[in-house]
């Protein structure tokens, strides 16, 4: 069930940007590998608004490879949406959404087609098991980050899954037929639901160039995965006030009772009482209004409520949503 008017079997995504010091390598390495599957199949690179040589070198090699297709965006819109163009345009049965810089060993692409067809899975995680490679400080933030996404967003990704990982062409109707923004893909794919199998593999060190994710994309990841499936922090505020109002009551009784007792001076009580209040009904009011917002983030993100894989009188159309 290939994308219509064509028979491609695998289609291979890779962002990337600013890549003109690994490219020659990473073609080295996979296109042996892919020539190799013995299946058609299609490299989508997507050049994200590179400003070094990547798509002079793209061009370059587009001569004698057939199988090569270059998809420019016209600005750097990040890896997440360098992803998004390579799955909208793919036409493969299967997708595989990989790394330009090798830390994503291409040889485990036909690990991945294996045991999607041996297993029947829509979704083959790339799962990382030995991260010895990366710093420290990418190591700690990252298990920071799966652990707080998962108790936030209450998803069952899978631990320690990046990018790098093998969809059906119903799980890629899927994602495609979101119109929410900023999603983090990681995360969308395991909430869709689809049947998942993983392959671990070792992170190697990038092959050549330098990481193209500095802290503040990094963060913009964090802050896009917690608010994109997580109404927590804006749930916030009204804990606070809830808590804030409590605090008020216990404020005011305190005073009402020093009043009665004669330990108050003029005036000290009702201002006490007064700001105690006026700070709870803030905190309340920003509450309210946060589930508010929070109903109309929803409702822009359109995110469909579920996704049904078959229906007995239909039979089976997996990439439906359903509003
Ligand atoms: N990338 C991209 N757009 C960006 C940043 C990164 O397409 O704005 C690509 C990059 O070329 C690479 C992948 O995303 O193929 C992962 O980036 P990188 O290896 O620099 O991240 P790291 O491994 O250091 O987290
Ligand atoms: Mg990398």
């Amino acid at each position: 069930m290939s994308a219509p008017g064509s028979a491609i079997t695998l289609s291979i995504v890779i962002p990337m940007f600013n890549e003109e010091a690994v490219l020659p390598l990473l073609v080295e390495r996979l296109r042996p590998l892919a020539d190799g599957l013995r299946t058609a199949y299609e490299v989508v690179a997507v050049d994200d608004g590179s400003s070094d040589a990547t798509p002079v070198l793209l061009q370059r090699l587009r001569r004698d490879w057939p199988e090569l297709r270059v998809v420019r965006l016209r600005a750097n819109s990040g890896h997440q949406a360098a992803i998004s163009a390579g799955l909208q345009r793919a036409r493969g049965d299967f997708v595989v959404t990989i790394d330009a810089d090798l830390q994503d060993p291409p040889e485990v692409i036909a690990e991945m087609l294996r045991v999607a067809r041996e297993q029947g899975v829509d979704v083959v995680y790339g799962v990382r098991e030995d991260r010895s490679t990366d710093t420290a400080f990418k190591r700690h933030s990252a298990g920071l980050f799966y652990r707080a996404i998962r108790r936030l967003a209450d998803i069952d990704a899978p631990v320690d899954a990046g990018d790098y990982r093998l969809m059906s062409r119903a799980t890629v109707d899927a994602i495609n037929s979101l119109p929410e923004h900023n999603r983090v893909l990681r995360f969308v794919v395991p909430a869709l639901g689809f049947p998942s199998a993983s392959v671990g593999y070792t992170r190697e060190v990038r092959a050549a160039g330098t990481s193209k994710y500095p802290l503040a994309k990094m963060l913009r990841l964090s802050v896009d995965s917690v608010t994109g499936f997580s109404l927590t922090p804006l749930r916030f505020a009204t804990w606070l006030g809830l808590l804030g109002g409590l605090a008020a009551l216990g404020v005011l009784a305190y005073a009402v009772i020093a009043r009665i007792l004669g330990h108050a001076l003029p005036g000290w009580t009702s201002t006490v009482v007064i700001v105690a209040a006026v700070g709870a009904v803030q905190l309340l009011a920003l509450g309210i209004l946060g589930e508010y917002v929070g109903r109309m983030y929803g409702a822009m993100q359109a995110r469909p409520t579920y996704f049904v894989a078959h229906d007995s009188l239909e039979g089976a159309h997996p990439a439906q949503p359903v509003h």
